[in-house]
């Protein structure tokens, strides 16, 4: 059998471990078990105690579980944003979290950069007297660029009274975030957990859950408060993906500490860049080292070389994904995630060395 890698970044590679975490959840009643009862809530408990150790999450952050990424866009307008939020975004992802927050509180207000750009915090248009959340993407999926530690910390520097949130999709699970400087991080776990789509992962500040109990949203299923003080007991208000919970933790019991996990995909991150650098036939989509993500390769080309490329790579069992939305056509992503194996990106280098000698 050809081996078949996918480089695609959401949904990404799973774990060949899944398989086996599948039928153990079945064999040991998973499946039905009640949402209420010890054995799911001590579930609960470890799950949220493993992703604090496994992840380096302060102590004295709360996790909380919700469906999707997406879902969390919306708990954090309605819940944390009684006035306005201020998104700062390059990409699609970025501009889709201030269209849902619009949607909810009209007055919020976002400035695009540019994807080589390192954005100038002093310059931002918004003040922490009268914006309740500024919104970063840590990691654009869709062009393939990160916002790294040293600006989040300047961000949070200047915040003033509003708090800050980070939409980490594409790279909580897999980099060494700094929790502490930032009030609310979030991803699903289709990315870098490399497991099956269906659950999302929020992490909220001391300083969050205190606004959130002043907000004191009441009108959502998803409310924060009611979903706070659930999570007192490891329960969630209603039926949970307990599957997707179950699975979370089998792969962090399975996993290696982030430090050497964020060592291993930066390292891995550059020696893609240094090989698409030299003469192939794609090259890196972003120019500037400092804006590139680590954790999804973005790279260019025309729109033919890419098609064939594409072709070409598919019949050797490497599936590599697609550009995003207006970048469809010129561009490939390479999701850099844990779950990709390292042979996955031998094969990869190999694919190139061999189709498009330089
Ligand atoms: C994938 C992704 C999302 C959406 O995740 P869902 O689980 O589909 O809601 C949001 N933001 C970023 C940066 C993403 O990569």
């Amino acid at each position: 059998m050809v081996p078949f890698f996918t480089f695609n970044p959401g949904p990404s590679a799973v774990y060949p471990a899944v398989r086996q975490y599948l039928t153990d959840a079945f064999d040991d009643g998973w499946l039905s078990a009640p949402h209420r009862s010890e054995k799911v809530t001590s579930l609960v408990r470890q799950t949220v105690a493993d992703l604090k150790t496994k992840l380096n999450i302060p102590q004295d952050y709360t996790v909380l579980f919700t469906g999707s990424a997406t879902e969390c866009w919306e708990i954090l307008a309605q819940s944390l944003t009684p006035r306005r939020s201020f998104h700062l975004y390059n990409g699609d992802f970025g501009e889709k979290w201030l269209k849902y927050a619009k949607a909810l509180r009209p007055a919020s207000t976002g400035i695009a950069f540019d994807v080589d750009e390192v954005p100038d915090i002093a310059a931002l248009p918004f003040s922490g007297e009268d914006t309740d959340l500024v919104c970063i993407t840590q990691n654009e999926t869709s062009t393939a660029t990160q916002l790294r530690e040293g600006f989040i910390l300047s961000l949070y520097n200047r915040l003033g009274g509003a708090l800050l949130a980070v939409d980490a999709t594409s790279s909580l699970g897999g980099l060494n975030l700094k929790y502490i400087k930032a009030d609310v991080w979030f991803a699903s776990v289709q990315k870098c957990f490399g497991l099956p789509a269906g659950l999302g992962v929020l992490v909220l500040s001391p300083r969050a859950v205190a606004q959130a109990r002043l907000v004191n949203d009441r009108a959502h299923y998803n409310a924060l408060p009611a979903m706070l003080s659930q999570m007192l007991n490891f329960q969630t208000n209603y039926t949970p993906n307990v599957l997707g919970i179950y699975l979370l933790s089998r792969v962090l019991a399975d996993r290696e500490p982030i430090k050497a996990m964020h060592q291993h995909l930066a390292d891995r991150a550059q020696k893609l860049y240094d090989f698409f650098e030299q003469a192939t036939p794609l090259q890196p989509l972003i120019t500037n080292p400092e804006t590139r993500s680590t954790t999804v390769i973005g790279l260019k080309g025309d729109a033919a070389t890419i098609e064939e490329i594409k072709r070409k790579a598919l019949e050797v069992g490497l599936h590599l994904g697609s550009g995003y939305g207006p970048l469809k056509n010129t561009t490939v992503r390479i999701a850099n995630f844990p779950a990709v194996p390292d042979a996955a990106f031998e094969a990869l280098v190999q694919f190139f060395a061999k189709e498009f000698p330089g």
